[in-house]
Parts: structure tokens; sequence; C-alpha cells
């Protein structure tokens, strides 16, 4: 006679964490903004206009980047400290989302994140997360350091636009249209920063909670909309092993990706009924 089948439900859509990435994307953007007016200026009061005929330009340059260097990292600075915060918000948001899939897919309540205090179901010491804190620290530093790369490619890339109109004789006007093109981009890139790294965090500590409950593989779940990746369509439904990914990455781990991956949960601590 069979027992009961504590695994009862299909496992509810596994929700991103949209509020802080539209939180970080608002806090890089405007960062990057505030760096971009202060160039404008130096640029301006720089009068590139009249000068770019002046052998001693790039030489005149210098102090302008070594004082927007100062810029850049104390717009930086303000910055960074909020990082802890923002990963906290992404790892509470994603344990209300595991719990969810938890509860629906096998009817079990777990406790949150590092609370250990005991609910009698005897799941719940894996609740303390000991990985927790190395995993925000290394976030955060990956985080500082692509911050402070935003106003260093660009100043770098300007400072080659302006060489090469130097040396190719180019128009000014053809140089403040390129210079204007590389503020586009470099607003483009921290929104991707910003909402790649929410992606990634978020994917890791599924991956790390999957994987303390006994989890070993998955269902592969994408957004199944026009911006999926084809690749990633035609991995609907599929199951993966955590520790076989595909070529790619696990869900929310390849640049932009919105896949989810839903527990598959035979042989985790969940799975105590035939
Ligand atoms: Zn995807």
């Amino acid at each position: 006679m069979a027992r009961i089948r504590r695994i009862r439900r299909a496992n509810p859509a596994w929700k991103i964490p949209a509020a802080t990435e539209r939180e970080y994307r608002s806090v890089l953007l405007r960062m990057t903004d505030a760096y971009i007016s202060e160039v404008k200026a130096s640029l301006k009061a720089a009068d590139l206009n009249s000068q770019l005929r002046h052998d001693g330009i790039i030489d005149d340059l210098a102090a302008i980047w070594g004082h927007l260097k100062a810029v850049s990292r104390s717009l930086a600075g303000e910055v960074v400290p909020q990082l802890p915060r923002m990963f906290t918000r992404v790892s509470m948001y994603n344990d209300k989302q595991w719990r969810n899939v938890i509860k629906v897919g096998t009817g079990f309540n777990i406790p949150a994140s590092r609370d250990t205090s005991d609910s009698g179901l005897g799941v719940d010491a894996y609740r303390a997360e000991p990985w927790l804190d190395r995993m925000q620290d290394v976030w955060v530093s990956n985080n500082a350091d692509l911050i402070k790369s935003i106003p260093d490619q660009m100043d770098g890339r300007i400072q080659q636009l302006i060489k090469s109109a130097v040396v190719n004789g180019s128009s000014a006007e053809q140089l403040a249209d390129q210079i204007e093109q590389e503020y586009n981009v470099t607003r483009r890139r921290a929104e991707l920063i910003a909402i790649d790294q929410i992606q990634k965090g978020n994917a890791a500590l599924a991956k790390q909670r999957m994987s303390d409950a006994g989890v070993t593989s998955y269902i592969w779940r994408g957004a199944m909309d026009a911006r999926e990746r084809a690749a990633h369509v035609a991995r609907e439904g599929k199951v993966f092993r955590w520790d076989d990914p595909p070529p790619d990455g696990h869900p929310g781990e390849p640049v932009r990706c919105r896949c989810y991956a839903s527990p598959s949960w035979a042989g985790s601590i969940f799975d105590i009924g035939e």
C-alpha cells in the first residue's frame, strides 16, 4: 500500500527581486549621471573646441583627469556602503520565495533564513546558513569593483577618443558626438551591471539554498516571453543537475537571464514519502 505522498503539486514560479533590481539600477544611474555631469563641465572648462589643435592639449587634460578620478572615487564611496543592505534585501526576498516554493511544492512550512528556533519539523538546523556572510562579502566586493570600473572605463575611452581626434585631425564637433555616445554606452553599462548583479546574487542564493535542502537537480523554467533566449526556451521543462550546469551556466547566471530553477524534490530533505 502506498504511503502518503508529501510532494503533492507543481512548484509555483520563483519570482525575481524586481524592487531591489530597480533600486540598484537607479542608485547606479544616479552615480553615473553625476559623474557624467562632472566630466562634461570639466571638458567644457578645458575648452576642447579651441584647444584641439594645440600641441599641449593632452598634457593640459592630465590635471583634469586627476581631478575627475577623485570625483569618481568619492561618488563610488557613497554607493559601496549601500551594497550589504542591497544583498540582504535580495537574500530575504529569495528566502521568502524559497519558503513559498517549499510550502506549495511539498506542504512543508520552514522557518526563515537564520531563524533556527525549533518548529518541530526536524528540518530547521540547516537554516543557520553559515555560508551567507561569505557569499555577501564576495558579492559586495565584486560589485564594489564593478562600480569603480564604470567611471574608469569611460575615462579611458574618452581619453582615447581625444588622442585619436588630435592624431587624425577630427573636428571638435565629431569629437563631441563621439564623447556623447560614450556617455550613453556608460549609462547602459551601469544599468546592465545593476540588473545582472541582482540576478546573479539571486541565482547563487537559490542554488545554495536548494543544495542545503539536499536538492540535487532542478527543472529549467523561463519567462517564456519574446526576450528569452532561444537556447533557454529549448530547455523549458528539462531536468538539470546542480553539479552539471549547461555550457552558459544555471538559470539566472548568464547575462540578463531571467530563468529560474524549479527544484526536483526526489532525494531532498522534504522527500519523506513514496
Ligand atoms: Zn534564461
